[in-house]
């Protein structure tokens, strides 16, 4: 195999990028000594809330963790029935789980992946208590839709954002700014990612902050008195000293992102045997966290090998959806239950993106990709 060419995704070039910020961030913290619900935590909780126009953000332990925690918040468990999508990471599912209730889930649209809003009103049981949209590979899940469905039935609509800093609709609104909450993930390689795990909610609810602040420190907000029984799940204070850095290269950072998508969409023009993405029309910025192919004719697994060989590196978003996942053999799905989110998983690949990638880069993938489809 040729050395790598292009890489997936290069996440220490946004230190060498700012470093002398970073470090300068990260040595405050390391003087002041308050690790667990620091200052930097307060700082970057107004600043990810302001950046999702929205009053308010609690900064928790992960992604995963900020899904569980608003369902607990919101008293769903045990009994209850959460809907959302069969093609997403699993941890959308496995946060229903925790909570102790049912993920019931339905499949997404043909042609961009998300979660399709009649399938979500064909789920809705007198169990139902919630909608958990994903904004998958960076873009909205088509949120008036769901909305209107959301409030016909007296449900809560959670965003799943962890893939989609910065991502608008088309009126300008803002992902983690559309439901009643949103949980986002600052995992390393995310949008907006930490030097380890972390996470926030956001929402304009102030009861919910307020269940939130306790059940991410043990139920607690004065020092061994426990209101509730709650988690270990705080953001860092030094991931959230490093967050408040990256946050001011956010808005920039996936400029860049959307700049290389057109690069790529130019250079795939009709390219045989080959479905772009798709922007839905309520879209506004995608935040393009990943820029997923669909590969209609071939096999995809052998392209994503040639193409390797080539020193192009991709990954697929997912291989296997959730009810075909051995993990969820309690639902007792089958192959066939949501078709389109099969054949997403069957096709899609997912190609380099991030936001250094030149158009070089770009130039090499593309024609390494129409060389694969013709070969
Ligand atoms: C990354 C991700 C999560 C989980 O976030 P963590 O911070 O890794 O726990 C949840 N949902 C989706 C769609 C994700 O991409």
């Amino acid at each position: 195999m040729r050395a790598c060419r292009v890489p997936f995704q290069v996440l220490p070039l946004q230190i060498r990028d700012h470093k002398p910020e970073i470090d300068a961030a990260l040595q405050a913290v390391l003087a002041h000594g308050e690790f667990i619900l620091g200052p930097e935590v307060a700082v970057f909780e107004r600043q990810w809330a302001e950046f999702c126009h929205v009053p308010h953000s609690v900064g928790v332990g992960s992604g995963t963790d900020a899904l569980h925690l608003i369902l607990r918040a919101l008293g769903i468990g045990a009994g209850d029935e959460v809907i959302t999508v069969a093609n997403t990471f699993i941890a959308t599912a496995e946060a229903i789980s925790y909570a102790g209730a049912r993920p019931v889930l339905v499949d997404c649209r043909s042609e961009d992946y998300l979660i399709d809003p009649a399938a979500v009103s064909a789920a809705v049981t007198p169990r139902t208590r919630a909608i958990i949209p994903v904004h998958l590979y960076g873009q909205p899940a088509d949120m008036n839709s769901l909305s209107a469905i959301a409030q016909n039935k007296g449900l809560a609509l959670i965003e799943d954002a962890a893939q989609a800093h910065g991502a608008s609709l088309a009126d300008g609104r803002v992902c983690g700014s559309l439901g009643l909450a949103a949980a986002f993930s600052f995992y390393p390689a995310k949008n907006l990612g930490a030097f380890g795990d972390g996470g926030a909610v956001t929402t304009r609810d102030e009861s919910l902050v307020r269940q939130l602040r306790l059940l991410r420190n043990w139920g607690s907000v004065v020092k061994y008195h426990h209101e509730v029984q709650g988690f270990n799940s705080r953001l860092d204070t030094i991931q959230a000293a490093v967050l408040s850095v990256k946050l001011r290269h956010l808005a920039a950072w996936n400029d860049a992102r959307r700049t290389a998508a057109g690069w790529y969409r130019s250079a795939l023009a009709g390219c045989p045997g080959l479905a772009l993405p798709v922007e839905a029309s309520w879209t506004g910025r995608h935040a393009y966290h990943l820029f997923v192919v669909r590969l209609l004719e071939c096999d995809r697994d052998s392209a994503a090998r040639k193409l390797a060989a080539r020193g192009v590196q991709t990954v697929v978003h997912y291989p296997v959806p959730i009810h075909l996942q051995k993990a969820y053999s309690e639902l007792g799905l089958r192959p066939g239950a949501f078709p389109c989110a099969e054949t997403a998983a069957r096709g899609v690949l997912s190609l380099p993106m991030f936001p250094e990638i030149t158009q070089a880069q770009v130039a090499y993938v593309a024609d390494s990709l129409r060389a694969v489809l013709a070969s």
